[in-house]
């Protein structure tokens, strides 16, 4: 069994830190959050006093932060653990950031000699609970072989996708799509709706035709047509609005450096971000159904 120093227990790592409790590994954990610390106690995990402790003895060390400025102020800031992390650490990073960022961690880490992967993930919340979660990863072969059992206590796929920054630039392709397919499954269901179909039997219909996808099989945007997913609880739990809205902008980035043309992931940002600033930026993304409800007629 592997020694296990993870940082970062949102929603996300709190529960993937107690799957790794669960499949016997010793795990110190650390976050900002009081509150997040005893939770991960109470699953079994030892509480680091700060940052740098994660590191001591550790096999690998596993975060999963917010955004780029946090991935790079734990790994390369001022009191970073550049400098305190064993080369025989492998460091896998599992927060959604840039790949530029990515890059630019690891070879930073990779000069000191020390190993890296990005390893981003998909299926959520849930996933993360249930020990689900798919892994994308870049990285060298060699490493990311080397992190696939403690991945495997998380998660049931684990992809590379190419070297390292190559499982962040996966994850905004597929979450750009995942926007695009939430998007246009609320508004043919608004439509519906708005011309007097039951949302329910539209869902069946569309599950068996050509509209058929990922958010009308496990994941309705319309409340109370599926329970257990975020539309029947008033839009709470699952993946936030503004997390979202972080990926496009990171997939929108990505398209200009690269020229890549993507019209439909720069309406879907738009869409997001307005959203957002409406004061919906807390809700889960599914609650874009909301934002396409039917004008009343005059
Ligand atoms: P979250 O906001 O719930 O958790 C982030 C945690 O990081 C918080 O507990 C915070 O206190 C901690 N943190 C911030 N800065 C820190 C620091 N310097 N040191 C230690 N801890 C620090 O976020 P989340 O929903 O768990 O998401 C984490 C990442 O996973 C994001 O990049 C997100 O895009 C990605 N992701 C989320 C989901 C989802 O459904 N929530 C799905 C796939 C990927």
């Amino acid at each position: 069994m592997a020694t296990v120093g993870f940082i970062g227990l949102g929603n996300m790592g709190g529960p993937m830190a107690a799957n790794l409790v669960k499949a016997g590994h010793q795990v110190t954990v650390f976050d900002l959050s009081e509150a997040a610390l005893a939770q991960a106690q109470e699953a079994g995990c030892a509480v680091a006093s700060d940052v740098g402790e994660v590191t001591k003895g550790a096999d690998f060390v596993i975060s999963m932060l917010p955004a780029d400025h946090h991935v790079e102020g734990v790994y390369l800031g001022s009191d970073g653990l550049q400098t305190q992390l064993a080369k025989q650490t492998l460091v896998i990073d599992c927060s959604t950031i840039s790949a530029e960022t990515a890059r630019k961690v690891g070879a930073e880490l990779a000069e000191r000699g020390i190993s890296f992967i990005d390893a981003p993930v998909s299926g959520g919340v849930g996933g993360a609970k249930a020990g689900t979660l798919t892994f994308i990863c870049g990285g060298r072969e060699s490493a990311v072989d080397a992190a696939r059992d403690v991945l495997n206590a998380m998660g049931k796929n684990v992809f590379r996708a190419g070297d390292v920054g190559a499982g962040q630039v996966a994850k905004i392709c597929n979450n750009m799509l995942l926007s695009v397919l939430m998007a246009g499954t609320s508004e043919a269901l608004q439509l519906g709706i708005a011309h007097g179909l039951d949302a329910k039997v539209l869902s069946e219909i569309m599950l068996q035709s050509s509209g058929r996808n990922w958010t009308l099989e496990v994941y309705n945007p319309c409340p109370d047509v599926m329970e257990g997913v975020p539309s029947s609880n008033d839009y709470q739990g699952g993946f936030l609005v503004d997390l979202m809205a972080k990926d496009l902008g990171l997939a929108q980035q990505a398209a200009l450096r690269s020229g890549a043309a993507t019209p439909m992931g720069s309406l879907t940002l738009n869409l997001y971000r307005s959203w957002s600033q409406l004061g919906h930026g807390r809700e889960d993304f599914s609650s874009i159904f909301k934002y396409v409800t039917p004008q009343t007629k005059k």
